[in-house]
């Protein structure tokens, strides 16, 4: 049954990381309440909402916020589905349990990608050595071996660049006790995605495709526009409308894809959740990927997706932290100078971990050149580029 939340009721969040704080924020300007469930007291979003304070798993926890909330959604992937079958028993889960389920796990992601008539890397399930040996025969090197479930930031993947490499690889990932795949290596000419919302009503809208950069494997920049031509920016958004209709998603989803030198799009990964991709929208677009992501669980009409301006963001990690912070007022003026407008988020983390994330900064500006010429001129990001690969 479609239910919608209007502003004043109570909205319960699974996680309370930065993705649930910048949601909380976002919807508290719409006028609703949060709780989150996490284990971490006084974490990103228990600093601006209410907390309980348990385990994911504490099924008792997870009564207490069914209780509290009128409506519950979550900020991460791996919410167990006893979880969150108990909780759409208990409470309002507009968004159900079928989506997390199929993207906690790579190769039901990859079916239902191809269900909904969209092309991912070519791919095999690999359950021996021996079949990894003939997959690699089949696809040649480098090919990649991921685990279907765990993974993220390039953890749990292995790039195979010969065939020596095949035992150890597979002794590697087969520790994970979780079903292995085998991909085509795509060699991209750029990674972007595109997130888009939907509403249990089927209202969807897309923002604007992004172009990212990763720095070992975690994501440095992302340039929107991306800097693909208009008929691919169309293509690569309709595939992620198609996604969210064909997987009838509720909320957000991120869809990262692959480009290719011949302008192919190869779908990588599915995110059913606000998307660090997507945090540019936050000053760029008439309505952020937050405030659109509660509106769409609440059954609201959507937002506007437009962008403003063009922006590129760039993530604040552990290591950056010290440097943004000592020569605010120098970049400050450097902003002025480049005629850039800069916007600093940080997401109130105790711990400056090396790689951590922290924070991201939004840097609009006329054009992408610009912002990027801040970006550099800064040199907290370049210094850190040179120690990241030492
Ligand atoms: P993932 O964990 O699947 O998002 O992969 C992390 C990163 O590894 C991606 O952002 C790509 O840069 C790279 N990668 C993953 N799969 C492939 C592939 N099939 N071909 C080439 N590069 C890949």
């Amino acid at each position: 049954m479609i239910k919608t939340i209007l502003p004043g009721a109570t909205i319960g969040v699974l996680g309370g990381g930065q993705l649930g704080r910048m949601l909380a924020n976002a919807g508290s300007e719409l006028g609703y309440r949060f709780i989150t469930l996490d284990p971490t007291p006084n974490g990103p979003m228990g600093q601006v909402s209410e907390q309980i304070v348990a385990a994911y798993s504490d099924a008792d926890a997870a009564r207490m916020l069914a209780q509290q909330a009128d409506v519950i959604t979550y900020e991460f992937e791996n919410v167990s589905s006893e979880v969150a079958g108990m909780l759409m028993k208990e409470s309002y889960v507009p968004q159900g349990n079928k989506l997390l389920h199929t993207t906690q796990h790579r190769l039901r992601e990859k079916r239902a990608i191809e269900a909904a008539g969209v092309q991912v890397a070519p791919y095999r399930e690999i359950t021996s050595v021996d079949d990894l040996r003939e997959a690699i025969a089949h696809f040649g090197t480098p090919s990649v071996l991921k685990t279907a479930t765990g993974g993220y930031d390039g953890k749990g993947q292995w790039v195979i660049r010969s065939e020596e490499e095949i035992e150890e690889a597979y002794a590697a990932l087969s520790k994970a006790k979780t079903e292995l795949v085998l991909e085509k290596f795509i060699r991209f000419t750029k990674e972007i995605s595109v997130i888009a919302a939907r509403s249990p009503q089927g209202e969807v809208k897309v923002f604007p495709a992004s172009e990212n950069i990763h720095v070992q494997n975690i994501l440095h920049l992302s340039i929107v526009p991306a800097r693909i031509s208009d008929d691919l920016r169309q293509q690569a958004e309709q595939l992620a409308i198609q996604i969210a209709e064909g997987l009838q998603a509720v909320g957000l989803i991120a869809v990262e894809m692959f480009v290719t030198e011949e302008g192919s799009l190869f779908v990588n990964e599915l995110a059913p959740r606000p998307h660090n991709s997507g945090h540019y929208t936050m000053e760029a677009c008439i309505t952020s990927q937050f405030e659109q992501h509660v509106r769409a669980v609440c059954n609201l009409p959507l937002g506007d997706p437009s962008l403003r301006q063009p922006v590129v963001m760039v993530n604040v990690l552990g290591q950056h932290v010290e440097p943004l912070l000592e020569r605010m007022a120098v970049q400050d003026s450097l902003a002025n100078e480049l005629q850039v407008s800069t916007k600093v988020h940080l997401y109130g983390k105790a711990d400056a971990v090396h790689n951590r994330k922290m924070g991201h900064v939004n840097v609009l500006a006329s054009s992408i050149e610009q912002a990027m010429q801040w970006i550099e001129r800064t040199g907290i990001w370049s210094e850190e580029w040179n120690s990241w690969n030492k």
